[in-house]
């Protein structure tokens, strides 16, 4: 941890933010645990769609859009970015302002820099983080953030936030903790700089034929005209669009939901990368639309639950004397073995996985 305060210093932060960051900052191992163990490369699809676009989420946006209606629309404007898409992002990222994270950056990041193969990435990233607490952008108190050193509604990286960030409410500051404006704006200029384009679809779901044989992939495009040539259709009996070139993804495999995807959701990808998290928020602008759920289930005789649903599951397997835990939906260690021990009591096989058929089996016994 030595070396770090050395270096901030020597990178040109001032002494007393460096004093003050650091100072008595100790390696915090629930940060490296976590840095081995990212949700989205091992939930199951479909309980990663089930909790990110359930029915809280979407009624919670329809209403942080009327509340931020102006501020969407003068943003919508300067960008092109359409606000039911950054609504959406914002409700993935972080609930609309609700959960920013816990971690004080400046800790989770020196840890970070301290351990693993990306070490010297996160001591960028700490030193960064303290020049936005230096240049007095984001007060040093207010750099919480994930274990990863996201930070703010929109959840950026601090050297994302230096190259993209924007002071879209004119005080002065980049200040994506307590600005809503300057959250969203920095957003809309990211997907903007990551090539999204005004008025394009992000996709839409398909049917293939039922023996399809063609190109998948986001990276294989091509015209609305070819897909129709290969059989392909809108999952809502539409008409193709008639320009712009598209990718077919099957997140599922072959027996699950498939979606035509324009660069549009090339642009939400590189925003975090995994395409799970791109289908999220253009399914949750869909729906803040108005639009429905996808026409094909999610190949499963056992689909994912709704936060709502997730803290019932909890409730019920501490009234069964399973789980000592709180409701609070989140799914950690201590909920999986409860739900561990209700399968082997109702002869499941032991998962710990939340999904609906546990839950309907808790929901019968009580
Ligand atoms: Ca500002």
């Amino acid at each position: 941890m030595k070396g770090i305060r050395g270096d901030a210093l020597k990178a040109g932060v001032r002494a007393d933010i460096v004093t003050a960051a650091l100072g008595d900052i100790r390696f915090d191992e629930k940060v490296v645990r976590f840095s081995r163990n990212q949700p989205e490369y091992k939930l199951a699809i479909w309980d990663y769609m089930a909790f990110l676009v359930d029915e809280a989420r979407i009624a919670d946006g329809r209403t942080m859009m009327r509340i931020e209606a102006k501020t969407l629309a003068a943003i919508e404007k300067t960008y092109g970015v359409d606000r039911f898409v950054l609504t959406a992002l914002w409700g993935v990222e972080s609930d609309y302002g609700k959960i920013e994270g816990d971690f004080f950056l400046p800790r989770a990041l020196a840890s970070l820099a301290c351990s693993g193969r990306r070490a010297r990435m996160f001591r960028g990233e700490l030193i960064q983080a303290l020049k936005i607490a230096a240049a007095g952008d984001v007060k040093l108190k207010d750099l919480h953030g994930s274990w990863a050193g996201a930070f703010g509604h929109t959840q950026f990286m601090p050297s994302t936030w230096r190259r993209l960030a924007v002071d879209f409410d004119r005080d002065g500051r980049r200040d994506i903790v307590n600005s809503v404006a300057d959250a969203l704006a920095s957003s809309a200029n990211f997907l903007r700089k990551s090539g999204w384009r005004s008025g394009l679809p992000w996709g839409f779901e398909v049917k293939l034929p039922a023996k399809y044989k063609g190109p998948v992939g986001r990276g294989k495009k091509a015209s609305p005209a070819t897909w129709a040539k290969r059989g392909v259709t809108r999952a809502d009996g539409s008409a193709l669009p008639r320009s712009g070139s598209y990718g077919l993804l099957r997140p599922a495999g072959r027996n699950g939901p498939a979606f035509l995807v324009s660069r549009n959701f090339d642009a939400l990808y590189s925003y975090n990368a995994a395409e799970s998290y791109a289908l999220a928020i253009s399914h949750l602008s869909d729906r803040l639309k108005g639009k429905g759920a996808f026409t094909k289930a999610w190949p499963t005789n056992d689909p994912g639950l709704s936060r709502a649903q997730r803290k019932r599951l909890q409730e019920l397997l501490i009234a069964q004397g399973l789980y000592k835990g709180e409701a609070d939906g989140r799914m950690g260690p201590l909920t999986a073995a409860a739900i561990r021990l209700a399968e082997r009591k109702a002869g499941l096989k032991e998962t710990g996985r939340p999904g609906a058929r546990i839950l309907e089996v808790l929901t019968g016994n009580n």
